[in-house]
């Protein structure tokens, strides 16, 4: 079998309960990635 280079897709966007921001890749191939933007870091606790 040939080598697969995985095509990242974005597929959209998820807000998690928390606030966070997530981002959804998927290949034609079938596999899926997310990455999580924290939007907590950098916000001033009070
Ligand atoms: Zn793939």
């Amino acid at each position: 079998m040939s080598e697969h280079v995985h095509v990242r897709v974005n597929h959209g966007l998820a807000v998690t309960e928390d606030g966070d921001l997530v981002e959804e890749y998927r290949c034609r191939c079938g596999a899926t990635w997310t990455r999580v933007h924290p939007v907590h870091e950098g916000r001033p606790e009070h």
